[in-house]
C-alpha cells in the first residue's frame, strides 16, 4: 500500500504530517511511503532526507494518482478534496464537529475519513496517538515566549549594578495540556506563575510544577466528562468573571486556554478586567478565535493594543511556528495510529476497535462517527452546529 504525506494547504502551515525520522516505521510494515514535492520545506525537512529514509518524492498528481492512505495535519481544502477518489483514506486532523460538512463531501466520494482528533484520550495506549495533546503541548510553549517576547520587562528576577528587576507575575487561566507547558515555560523564564481552572483535579498538577493554584469562591466543581470542563451556566460564568477580575488586576502577564469541547471559548477576561490591569501588561489568548476567545477584544491572528496599553494577542495555529517540533511529535502520534490500523500491509477498518470508533469518520461511503452523523441530521444543522467551534485544531 503506498501512503502519501502531502504539503499542507492551509495558509500559514508549516508543519508536515510525516517526518524522516518515521519513514523507516513504516517501510519496516510493509507500506511504500511517497511525498509530495517539498512537503516539509516548511518544518525544515528537505526532500532529500526523506529519500535517504526510503521515501519517494512524487509530484502533486501523481501523489493523488497512485496513494492509497493520504497523510495530513489539517484538513484538506477544497481543491484537494477534489482530487481524492473513492477507496482512498485520509488521516488528519479534520475538525469533523466543527466542519461536519467536509466528512458528508469525503462520504459522498467514497473515501475513508480517518481524524486524529477522535482519538480516545484517556487509554494508555493511546498516549503515543494524541496529536491533540502533543500540539497543544507545543502551542503552550509557544504561547509563553510569545508573551515574554511582548512584554516590555523581564520575567525573572533579576539584581544588576543598574538596579532590581521584580520577576514579573504571571497567570495562566485553564490549566490542560497547553495551560501546563505555558506554566513549565513561564517557569523556566523565571517568572512567579499563578494557574486556574474550573476542574480542581487540575489544582495538584499546576502545585506540582511550583506554579499556585488560584481557587474560586464562586464557582463550584466544573469537571465534566472525559476529563474535560463542562460548560458554566450563566450564573457560574458571571460569579468567575468577577472574582477572576480581582486576580487578573495583579499580575503583569495572562495566558489563556480554556475550551470546552463542542462549545465556543469560555470567556474569562471582561473588558472590565482588561481596563484594571496595568499599562504594559500583556494577554495571550490561545482560545481567540472568529466567534471570539477567552478574552473580551481580542482578535484571532491579530495584536492589539488597549486604550489603557494593555497588549491582547489572539494567538492562531501556535503549533505551526514550533514547525519542526510539532511536526516531530505528529509524525510519531499520525504513524502509531497508522500501525495499529494496518496488518500485513493493508489498512483495516474495524469500528468494533474502541480507537477505530474513536478515529473512523466515514467509511464505504457512509458518515459512521454517531456524532458526527449526528450533526449532520437536517434538524440539528439548524439547532446549534454553527455555535460548535474549537480553534486550535
Ligand atoms: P482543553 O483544551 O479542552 O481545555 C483547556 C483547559 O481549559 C482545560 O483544562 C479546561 O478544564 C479549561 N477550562 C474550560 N473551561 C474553563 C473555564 N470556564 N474556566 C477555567 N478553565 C476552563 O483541555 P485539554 O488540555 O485538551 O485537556 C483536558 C483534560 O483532558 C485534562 O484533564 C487533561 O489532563 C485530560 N487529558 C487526559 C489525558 C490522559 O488521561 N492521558 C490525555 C489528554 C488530556
Amino acid at each position: 500500500m503506498k501512503v502519501a504525506v502531502v504539503k499542507e494547504n492551509a495558509p500559514g502551515e508549516q508543519r508536515v504530517a510525516l517526518v524522516p525520522e518515521t519513514v523507516p516505521r513504516l517501510t519496516q510494515a510493509g507500506l511504500e511511503v511517497l511525498i509530495e514535492q517539498g512537503a516539509g520545506d516548511g518544518a525544515w525537512f528537505p526532500d532529500s532526507a526523506y529519500t535517504k529514509a526510503g521515501a519517494s518524492i512524487v509530484t502533486t498528481d501523481d501523489l493523488y494518482a497512485t496513494a492509497d492512505i493520504i497523510l495530513t495535519v489539517t484538513r484538506p481544502g477544497e481543491a484537494q478534496v477534489g482530487k481524492l477518489r473513492a477507496g482512498q483514506a485520509v488521516f488528519g486532523l479534520l475538525a469533523p464537529l466543527i466542519d461536519p460538512e467536509l466528512a458528508a463531501t469525503l462520504a459522498d466520494r467514497g473515501v475513508t475519513a480517518v481524524s486524529l482528533d477522535g482519538i480516545p484520550r484517556t487509554l494508555s495506549r493511546t498516549q503515543v496517538m494524541d496529536a491533540l495533546s502533543s500540539q497543544a503541548s507545543v502551542a503552550g510553549y509557544k504561547a509563553a515566549l510569545i508573551a515574554a517576547a511582548a512584554y516590555g520587562r523581564f520575567f525573572p528576577l533579576l539584581i544588576t549594578a543598574a538596579g532590581t528587576a521584580r520577576p514579573a507575575k504571571l497567570l495562566v487561566l485553564g490549566t490542560g495540556i497547553a495551560g501546563l507547558q505555558a506554566i513549565g515555560t513561564s517557569r523556566r523564564l523565571g517568572a512567579q506563575v499563578s494557574g486556574y481552572d474550573v476542574r480542581p483535579a487540575s489544582k495538584g498538577e499546576v502545585e506540582s510544577l511550583g506554579a499556585t493554584f488560584i481557587e474560586l469562591t464562586a464557582v463550584g466543581d466544573g469537571a465534566g466528562q472525559g476529563g474535560y470542563a463542562r460548560e458554566l451556566t450563566a450564573g457560574e460564568r458571571q460569579a468567575q468573571q468577577t472574582e477572576l477580575a480581582a486576580h487578573i488586576a495583579r499580575h503583569d502577564v495572562v495566558i489563556t486556554t480554556a475550551q470546552v469541547p463542542g462549545r465556543r471559548p469560555p470567556l474569562l477576561v471582561t473588558a472590565d478586567a482588561v481596563k484594571a490591569m496595568a499599562a504594559g501588561s500583556v494577554i495571550v489568548d490561545m482560545g481567540a478565535s472568529k466567534l471570539g476567545g477567552n478574552v473580551a477584544g481580542s482578535v484571532a491572528g491579530e495584536t492589539v493594543v488597549t486604550e489603557n496599553g494593555v497588549t491582547i494577542i489572539g494567538a492562531q495555529n501556535l503549533p505551526s511556528t514550533v514547525p519542526t517540533a510539532a511536526s516531530n511529535a505528529y509524525s510519531r502520534n499520525i504513524s502509531a495510529l497508522l500501525l495499529h490500523m494496518v496488518s500485513d500491509g493493508t489498512l483495516r477498518i474495524d469500528t468494533s476497535d474502541e480507537i477505530q470508533a474513536g478515529v473512523v469518520v466515514t467509511h464505504d461511503g457512509q458518515v459512521v462517527h454517531p456524532a458526527v452523523a449526528e450533526l449532520l441530521r437536517p434538524a440539528e444543522r439548524t439547532g446549534g452546529a454553527e455555535d460548535v467551534d474549537r480553534p486550535g485544531n
